[in-house]
């Protein structure tokens, strides 16, 4: 085996991270080649719902990739017909698509939009998003997102998405024309610094979508799998949505994602969709682990109120250290810094061996697994409280 500390070059570089190679995870931790410990509040960006590394997880795949790993994507394998069916019977949806990631659910999402506009509103293909939203990196996905960065990125982008702001239903309704097809969202901007759509937002987006015979796509990739205390956010606006798409936390650390339709909605024919891995046992066996856990009542109650706890001690943190409001919902939260040192202090906190991320320069994102423990969330705040005494007595001396 080559020696990995000579290995980075093999590798595109595509983002910038430091050197440090992980070998071993296991619940709210991370061990690097060296030994040292890092506490983790990224969870692979609020992937491990579960923690790393849980039992559950290993057992099933290792279960299952003793019995049976791909029969080809042209048969049914019963795995991936007990997930599809739990899915669909603890959400609004009535069948579902496996994908591999969030970008390919969101991508099947749009496509399905459009074959449902072809199908009912006259070839409609037009899909309503939002600015600051992040729906992925595949080129439908980057064109339907509204982060700036990717404006000017592998132009020309795929046309029919226009973006209304969020929280602002004149602007979604000054968009809607006879091309229109869906709205889409995500319910608390991550990626975008955690902007959460308020619950009046999406209960009135859903009564104009009804109006206007759209249909309301939620891409729940952050938001769901009980991320927000719920199985899934919708159900906090108490709607029902048309489409919803899942990722990250479903396959609890592997790759798998979904996309679901209602019965109307669902409207592919064959040769519309597919993919060789799409739906394989392997992974659907990790989602049926996952999902056993998360959907418990005593689980979601439990990951609410983690979520309650992070947010008083941060709304703590940020009194003592005058900083700004603590938003989002359940353990998707974000810490407005007031001051773009989001990057300062997520370089410290590493190097303190504490896992965080900063998705904007002003704000620090908290995504930790959804059974973190009160002691680890005491951890992570008295580090962070260390950190930013530190650097306001460094801003007080500058
Ligand atoms: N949608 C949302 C809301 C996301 O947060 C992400 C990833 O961060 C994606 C889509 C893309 O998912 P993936 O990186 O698995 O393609």
């Amino acid at each position: 085996m080559p020696n990995t500390s000579h290995a980075y070059d093999a590798l595109m570089d595509i983002t910038a991270r430091p050197k440090t190679v992980f070998v071993r995870g296991e619940g709210a931790w991370l061990w690097d080649d060296t030994g040292k410990r890092y506490l983790d509040f990224i969870q692979g960006w609020a992937v491990n719902c579960l923690g790393h590394a849980p039992a559950i997880v290993a057992d099933a795949v290792a279960a299952q990739a003793r019995l049976l790993i791909t029969p080809s994507p042209a048969y049914y394998n019963d795995a991936s017909l007990k997930l599809a069916k739990a899915l669909v019977d603890v959400s609004a949806f009535d069948q579902l698509f496996f994908a591999n990631s969030g970008a390919e659910a969101n991508e099947g999402a749009i496509k399905l939009a459009r074959k449902y506009g072809a199908l009912h509103r006259n070839g409609g293909f037009e899909i309503i998003t939002f600015e600051g939203g992040f729906h992925g990196r595949t080129l439908a996905t980057m064109s339907a997102s509204g982060k700036k960065a990717f404006e000017p990125l592998f132009e020309p982008k795929v046309p029919g998405f226009r973006k209304a702001r969020l929280n602002d239903l004149a602007s979604v309704e000054a968009l809607i024309n006879q091309n229109t097809v869906a709205v889409m969202l995500e319910p608390i901007q991550g990626e975008a610094g955690v902007w959460p759509a308020t619950d009046q937002f999406l209960r009135d987006l859903r009564a104009l979508t009804k109006e206007h015979g759209l249909l309301l796509i939620v891409d729940e990739i952050q938001t769901g799998m009980g991320r927000t205390g719920k199985l899934f956010h919708y159900e906090h606006a108490e709607i029902e949505p048309d489409i919803m798409t899942l990722g990250k936390g479903i396959g609890g650390g592997v790759p798998l994602a979904a996309l679901l339709a209602t019965e109307r909605a669902a409207c592919f024919e064959h040769g519309d969709q597919g993919g060789t891995f799409n739906g394989n046992p392997l992974m659907c066996a990790a989602g049926l682990a996952v999902l056993e856990e998360v959907s418990k009542p005593a689980f979601l109650k439990s990951a609410g109120d983690a979520g309650l706890l992070l947010e008083s001690e941060l709304q703590k943190l940020s009194a003592r250290h005058g900083l700004g409001e603590v938003r989002g919902r359940g353990l998707l939260l974000a810490l407005d810094l007031k001051l773009p040192i989001g990057p300062a202090i997520v370089a410290q906190a590493f190097e303190a061996g504490v896992l965080l991320n900063a998705p904007q320069p002003d704000a620090l994102r908290f995504m930790p697994a959804l059974n973190v423990a009160r002691e680890e969330i005491a951890l992570m705040i008295e580090s962070l409280d260390a950190i930013l005494t530190k650097t306001g007595a460094a801003r007080r001396v500058a």
